[in-house]
């Protein structure tokens, strides 16, 4: 399979995939088309089809908490705000996990 990587830190894009993180700034340059995908999938995706039995109230909390965190963490990385990032980050993970569980994600 086909997997870009950033030279500048050796994030693959299958990790990027696999955890919703990056390793550097680079990154985001390496793998701007992904993330923006990725991004788009979450606001367009399985969510607004209506193909999904409709979510509790919480886990739609969750859901729109994840878009909004992700758009945050969009905005903070054209900023230049890297610790934010990796707090964002952090939090994503943390959410990620959660969702997954509920099979959500
Ligand atoms: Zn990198």
């Amino acid at each position: 399979m086909y997997d870009k990587v950033c030279k500048n830190c050796g994030t693959y894009l299958s990790d990027f995939y696999e955890t919703g993180l990056v390793g550097c700034e680079k990154c985001y340059e390496v793998f701007k088309d992904e993330i923006e995908n990725a991004v788009k999938e979450i606001q367009f995706g399985d969510m607004h089809t209506g193909k999904v039995p409709p979510f509790s109230s919480e886990e739609k909390s969750l859901l729109i908490r994840y878009e909004r965190l992700f758009k945050e963490k969009e905005n903070a990385v054209m900023e230049g705000r890297f610790s934010d990032v990796r707090a964002i980050s952090e939090e994503l993970i943390a959410l990620k996990e959660k969702l997954e569980e509920k099979g959500l994600i």
